[in-house]
């Protein structure tokens, strides 16, 4: 077995390093797209967006695998009548929920989705919320947030989500004793392998927000420790410390160093000694390291640039270099949130410019005079940067697919992977 990976968070990095702050022309989908994968994580709740026909196609072409199921998300269109304020658009909403309450008593909690054009009119959406959650309580919770487009960039349409979530999650009780929150979005099967680790390192209780089911929320209070699995929710995890929780600083659980950092995190807040801890983690450890190892060949000594989108970029450029051994050209973020992150700025090499916000053509003009071997970036700009010769891969596809722990930590190198032996292959 390899010895394992030192992990040392007091590493100068970039901790201390100038960000490149740029304002300009954007090119990020908005917050709507979250809704993809959040409505197949909370199993009963239903997305309402209030928004117009473009906001519909949004959704219908982003998540157009669901055409064969029920479907759990729904846009009622703002049209001409209450754009023109003929119409009462707190009425019509009114009648759009009844009408799907009654035709879907399977749903537990309603999500109302702000869209640009419902900010444009300001429809107040957090006052329809409350009238309709007492009127269908205690059957309907129903909540609003918004995942509208403007000054927004995609994953913090989630933020908004859990965020709404965290005032209606039960008070816990002041002597209750410590209690894990995982806070953030992943696919079942990932919450089932860390409910396993959890479990075998003896940490507990443990709850994931959001949870499966409308009605499994944790309680939270001052006896909460919250570990972030996703490195966007900057809102949410607010609330939760409003409400009294603890938030551990810690790498997020991407590739093996990563998920290894962020398992010990909550172990020591637990007391698990450090052999206990590497009884229970080394042959996870192992796989993952294998599984990376095969990527590693293909990938190390080669240049990645991260366009900002998805606010994963400096988890996923810490993976990149560390474990696979890429060279960082720039790592550019939507937003940098420096207490969340932290722990990822000191594992990046020092020097590495990292850009937050985005002028688009700027930051173009970087990437085309670097040419680097691999560009992660929104779908709007790779294919004209395929057209160019650049490889690229959409960073969208990253919160699509289970990529935290263990057991992802191959599938997640071979994302990046692939677009590189594919131009291989067209080159040969
Ligand atoms: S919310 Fe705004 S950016 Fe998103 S689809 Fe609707 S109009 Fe477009």
């Amino acid at each position: 077995m390899n010895a394992p990976i030192p992990i040392r968070i007091e590493d100068a990095g970039c901790s201390s390093g100038e960000v490149l702050r740029q304002r300009g022309q954007r090119e990020v989908f908005c917050g709507l797209t979250g809704i993809v994968w959040l409505h197949r994580r909370i199993q009963d709740a239903f997305f309402l967006v209030v928004g117009s026909r473009t906001c519909a196609h949004l959704i219908q072409s982003a998540a157009g695998v669901m055409i064969f199921a029920e479907p759990r998300f729904a846009t009622a269109i703002i049209d001409d009548r209450d754009l023109a304020g003929i119409a009462d658009a707190q009425d019509e909403l009114d009648r759009v929920v009844v009408r799907l309450l009654e035709r879907r008593p399977d749903i537990r909690m309603l999500f109302l989705v702000g869209s640009c054009p419902s900010e444009v009119i300001k429809l107040d959406l957090s006052r329809a919320a409350g009238r309709l959650s007492q009127r269908f309580s205690p059957a309907v919770r129903v909540l609003s947030y918004s995942g509208s487009g403007i000054e927004t960039t995609f994953t913090q349409g989630e933020d908004a989500c859990l965020a709404a979530l965290v005032p209606t999650m039960p008070e816990a009780a002041a002597d209750a004793p410590p209690a894990l929150l995982v806070a953030g979005a992943m696919a079942d099967i990932v919450e089932d392998q860390f409910r396993r680790v959890f479990d075998e390192l003896g940490i507990g209780p443990v709850d994931f927000l959001p949870p499966r089911r409308a009605n499994e929320l944790a309680s939270v209070g001052p006896n909460t420790r919250v570990l972030l699995a996703q490195p966007f929710l900057a809102d949410t995890a607010r609330a939760l410390e409003n409400r009294g929780a603890t938030v551990m600083p810690a790498p997020f659980p991407l590739g093996e160093e990563g998920t290894t950092a962020w398992l010990r995190t909550a172990a020591d807040a637990w007391g698990v000694p450090a052999e206990r801890f590497e009884q229970v983690v080394a042959a996870r450890r192992e796989r993952a390291r294998r599984a990376l190892a095969v990527h590693r060949e293909r990938l190390a000594g080669r240049s990645v640039f991260l366009f900002p989108d998805s606010q994963l970029e400096p988890p996923l450029a810490r993976f990149l270099s560390r474990e696979l051994g890429m060279t960082l050209v720039e790592v550019g973020t939507p937003y940098l949130h420096r207490q969340h992150l932290a722990p990822e700025l000191a594992l990046l090499p020092a020097g590495t410019l990292i850009s937050e916000g985005q002028d688009v053509d700027r930051q173009l003009d970087r990437c085309r005079a670097a040419r680097p071997d691999l560009v992660v970036c929104g779908l709007g700009l790779a294919n004209p940067l395929e057209a160019e010769g650049l490889t690229t891969k959409w960073s969208i596809e990253l919160v699509f697919t289970p990529v935290q722990g263990y057991e992802q930590a191959g599938d997640l190198a071979e994302l990046f992977a692939r677009p590189v032996r594919r131009r291989g292959l067209l080159a040969a």
